[in-house]
């Protein structure tokens, strides 16, 4: 099968021909990719930032964000994992062994993570990607565009786990803040409006993407939209967003020293802030008086759960999330360099996708 292998940081990755993985006990799996999205992760990765943390060196291969068809399934699976039939695939779920964090179906916590694309799992910038287990799959069924549905799997979950891990101190028409509004941006905006029925209020510093966000968000009377680098000050002008309350839920997707500075003081009493971003991995010091005089908590989310991406799924089916219009370009395998570059040069508005149902791979 074609695979892009990165073999060298940042060089670009190179369009190889390797073994295609193959089913090997009774409940694995292996997938045919119908899309697999370019995230931001692939970046720190390509760069090598991603080594310190996540142990992963080349060669490798990027992607963990997947959709596609069941091509070659166990023994063991049920009836519905038939080839052919469309899938989303978990990747957040491949763990090295069973720990007390995958029998409470968190697998993005377990202790010896496998994730394909971020380790030496192979990923799914590859024609076929390999399934631990079915039950990392979810069904894909009315998901009418299965190669832009694979956001799902990683922007839009993370997106989604954030809103619910807000949920706890959110009350409908309460303010949310979401900060930073690229691919899981874009997510967290239509879902704080949907799940927590919160006024909602965006922020970036790129004029191209409040203009994205507005046509995915279409914000309605208590909602904001605001371009950080054109407000003198930001601080005013969002607390008046807030109707001067504050918000009790502030989103940051950024998580860098600098917005956790300027976005914290806006947090509500009884206010959660939930980082996701990993701008700043080890700052700032945490501003303790606030978080006691206020019982205001910071949370972090880690991708998602399996389940997280079912509901989610349910969302979209639904109708009440907007999945396709936040992928702004389809690409070949061939491109994923391109696609890197792009979004490590801050280019990308909205997310990319390997479309392998648009550009089969030449072979
Ligand atoms: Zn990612």
């Amino acid at each position: 099968m074609k695979a892009a292998v990165l073999r060298e940081y940042l060089a670009p990755l190179s369009i190889e021909d390797v073994e295609a993985p193959r089913v090997k006990g009774e409940n694995d799996v292996v997938v045919r990719v119908a899309g697999s999205g370019v995230c931001h992760t692939d970046v720190h990765v390509w760069r090598g930032e991603a080594e310190a943390v996540l142990g992963v060196r080349p060669p490798l291969i990027l992607g963990h964000e997947p959709s596609g068809f069941i091509e070659e399934a166990g023994e063991g699976v049920p009836e519905w994992v038939k080839p052919g039939a469309p899938v989303l695939v978990c990747a957040s779920g491949y763990c090295r062994r069973e720990d007390k964090y995958t029998l409470a179906g968190l697998h993005q916590l377990c202790d010896e993570p496998a994730w394909p694309g971020l380790s030496e799992t192979p990923g799914s910038y590859a024609e076929y990607l390999y399934v631990p287990h079915y039950k990392l799959l979810i069904p894909g069924e009315g998901l009418e565009d299965l190669a832009a549905a694979s956001l799902l799997t990683d922007a839009g979950v993370t997106a989604y786990r954030a809103v619910k891990t807000a949920s706890t101190r959110v009350e409908p028409g309460d303010s949310v803040l979401v900060v930073g509004l690229g691919g899981v941006g874009l997510f967290a905006l239509q879902l704080a409006r949907v799940v927590l029925n919160a006024d909602v209020t965006g922020v970036d510093i790129s004029s191209e993407k409040v203009e994205f966000a507005a046509k995915i968000f279409k914000p309605g009377p208590g909602d904001h939209l605001v371009n950080a680098s054109e407000v003198g000050d930001i601080e005013s002008e969002l607390r008046g967003a807030s109707r001067g309350r504050g918000f009790k839920a502030i989103i940051d997707l950024v998580g860098s020293q600098e917005t956790m500075e300027a976005y914290l003081p806006l947090l509500a009493k009884r206010g959660i802030y939930v980082v996701v971003g990993l701008g700043s991995p080890f700052g700032p010091p945490l501003p303790a008086l606030d978080l006691i005089l206020g019982e205001r908590l910071i949370a972090g989310v880690l991708w998602g759960t399996c389940t997280d991406v079912a509901e989610l799924a349910e969302l979209a089916r639904r109708g009440l999330v907007d999945y396709r219009s936040i992928v702004t370009r389809r690409i070949p395998l061939e491109e994923a360099s391109e696609a890197i570059e792009r979004l490590d040069r801050g280019e990308v508005v909205g997310r990319q996708v390997i479309d392998f149902t648009r550009y089969p791979a030449r072979s």
